[in-house]
């Protein structure tokens, strides 16, 4: 096979095909030899879904968050050469568009994003990019540690958006991935607290580790209590007693969302970085009688990814313990199961090595 992918042709059906290897079409493109993949919460959606295939008929090729070596480069480019090791932003803007312009690429009606349909994903050997969305890593960090700019630049966005200062009391629902990494970046912009919050025991003893206990504390709400009920509680166990300046949603889960809102002091801010269902009860009144801002927060934009790396690279973060397990490239599927299981942190797919 000359580029061997790995493409989804419906619910739980995925098979490693050929692929043509892509060619630089433009003068400022990059292919980039895929090294690994990280799974996402998306990918294991795709799987058990067969991803949006009811719109689109062709099938997929898998994944977005993934790290390679550079393999050509267009005679425009200049930031970086084959050889070297790259983290890829996954998704390439339109840079004409009124909100590109205007600074927000990452809501371009027009966005070309990996595996999401009709483009391919990044689970294959060679892949086309656009040089500024290629980023040069640290001699230090392993290819596979890599993938994980992706979701790191994903909390950078969401933290930003919320505005984490100095001093700031900041909850962050959800402990996947993407929650740890808002709650570590929350910290390192310099919260005074900051409190995760989880069902999964498992996931609040990692969260403890990663966020450290200085600042760092975790919390696991009652599901047989209301919202309300749980926010009263969190409030009296971590001296909220004015309400949090910052909550942070990486669950999409309604229980926490809700939560969330009353547990934020007025005219704290609410960010919604997590995807859950279409439509979930909120407590719009709060947002009124207390002047809450609400924001949402998708992907990431400008100056996120070079944050993201600057974090690792001060050593603020470390990334070893987010990688659970590499799995083969032949069996991405149980990369995708094991996710839906909710086993480990980050699983990680390796691309094909000849
Ligand atoms: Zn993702
Ligand atoms: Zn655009």
């Amino acid at each position: 096979m000359q580029n061997p992918s790995v493409v989804l042709h419906g619910p739980h059906e995925a098979y490693v095909e050929d692929r043509p290897i892509p060619v630089l079409s433009e003068v400022n493109d990059v292919i980039v030899r895929v090294a690994y993949v990280g799974v996402c919460g998306s990918d294991v959606h795709f799987w058990n879904n067969g991803g949006h295939l009811s719109k689109v008929k062709d099938p997929l090729v898998m994944g977005h968050e993934a790290a390679g070596i550079v393999h050509a480069v267009g005679p425009n480019v200049t930031n970086i050469a084959p050889g070297d090791r790259v983290a890829l932003e996954p998704g390439i803007p339109c840079r004409k568009c009124r909100d590109c312009k205007a600074g927000a690429y990452q809501i371009c009606r027009k966005m070309v994003f990996a595996a999401s349909p009709p483009y391919p994903g990044t689970l294959t050997k060679f892949f086309a990019s656009s040089a500024d969305c290629c980023y040069k890593i640290p001699d230090g960090m392993p290819l596979e540690q890599a993938v994980l700019m992706e979701p790191l630049a994903v909390a950078v966005h969401g933290v930003r958006l919320a505005g984490v200062h100095f001093g700031h009391k900041v909850i962050v629902f959800g402990a996947g991935t993407v929650g740890l990494f808002c709650a570590a970046v929350a910290r390192d912009f310099g919260a005074a607290l900051v409190l995760s919050v989880d069902i999964l025991e498992n996931k609040l003893a990692f969260a403890k580790e990663i966020i450290g206990t200085h600042i760092g504390r975790t919390a696991t709400p009652d599901s047989a209590l209301t919202p309300e009920e749980n926010a009263r509680l969190l409030v009296e166990a971590h001296g909220l007693e004015h309400g949090a300046d910052i909550v942070i949603d990486a669950s999409g889960a309604e229980a926490s969302i809700n939560t969330g809102i009353f547990l934020l002091r007025s005219g704290g801010t609410y960010v919604q970085v997590g995807m859950g269902r279409r439509s979930v009860q909120f407590p719009i009144s709060e947002i009124c009688d207390r002047e809450i801002v609400v924001k949402g927060s998708f992907r990431y934009g400008a100056g996120d990814f070079e944050t993201a790396l600057g974090l690792v690279e001060r050593g603020c973060i470390n990334l070893k313990p987010f990688i659970t397990n590499v799995f083969p490239f032949e069996q991405a599927s149980d990369a995708w199961k094991a996710t839906g299981r909710g086993e480990g942190i980050k699983n990680v797919i390796e691309a094909p090595r000849d």
